[in-house]
């Protein structure tokens, strides 16, 4: 395997295109946009070899058509013909190797955000599109809370060490939340002055790990006494299991 470095390119308002590259190639994961891919490669004279999808919407596959255009590479993704340009269709327990380098990723479905989200594992790192985010997770507009418990929790299995790299530049607006969510949490207010002093020289807060989200992310913390009490008051009656706790305080996030 050649050493390769990882780099967050910038779309939209707030979206990262995570790019693998080494001295020759690149293999990005969720174009939303094909230009700034585009721009980047050109640049630093970059051949592409693979695109991985996590899910269907368009601020994360928008660019596929673009890239394709200039290289024929396969395309990675979920079972979902709302992507037509995936040419190899993960199911849960798949198992990928990314052309040139060499590197294997496991795929999980993890339905939530929408019906056919997947993630991608390997290397030690973990691409979770728009399901996990640092100190937050993604809005149903798919699934239920139910799933996104389920899927959360697969997540948190995953090594403390495991480099998380979401789809989204959410993480100050999503610890202003999980503050109110999970009062007293100390970890988390380190997290905001960490994060506050990268933002404010405009640097990506992310990657995250399983071992950080562990500490600071409300949506996983469903069983803390403190996170399990400000949901309760949220709903206004005693919430007792973690899938109405996550159920109150997404649905709590969504008007925050
Ligand atoms: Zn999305
Ligand atoms: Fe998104």
């Amino acid at each position: 395997m050649s050493a390769y470095e990882i780099i967050p390119l910038r779309a939209f308002a707030d979206n990262y295109v995570w790019t693998l590259r080494d001295a020759r190639c690149a293999a990005v994961v969720d174009p939303g946009d094909a230009r700034p891919v585009l721009d980047y490669l050109q640049r630093e004279k970059l051949e592409l070899v693979a695109i991985l999808n996590t899910h269907h919407h368009a601020d994360h596959v928008g660019g596929n058509g673009g890239l394709l255009a200039r290289w024929k590479v396969p395309v990675f993704g979920p079972h979902d013909d709302r992507i037509r340009e995936v040419t190899h269709r993960l199911k849960d327990g798949s198992r990928c190797t990314l052309p040139h380098f060499g590197i294997e990723f496991e795929v999980f479905e993890i339905p939530g955000h929408t019906r056919t989200h997947i993630a991608f594992h390997g290397g030690g790192m973990l691409f979770c599109g728009d399901t996990l985010f640092a100190a937050g997770c993604g809005r149903l507009f798919e699934g239920t809370p139910r799933q996104m418990h389920d899927s959360l929790s697969r997540l948190m299995q995953l090594p403390d060490d495991t480099r998380v790299y979401c789809g989204h530049e959410y993480t100050l607006s999503n610890i202003r939340f999980a503050r109110a969510a999970d009062p007293g949490n100390a970890a988390l207010r380190e997290l905001e002055a960490t994060a506050k002093r990268l933002r404010d020289r405009d640097l990506p807060t992310l990657p995250s790990t399983i071992g950080q989200e562990k500490a600071t992310n409300p949506f996983v913390r469903v069983r803390e006494p403190a996170v399990v009490a400000s949901a309760s008051r949220f709903a206004g009656k005693a919430l007792s299991d973690p899938v109405s706790v996550l159920g109150a305080i997404r649905e709590w996030k969504n008007g925050f």
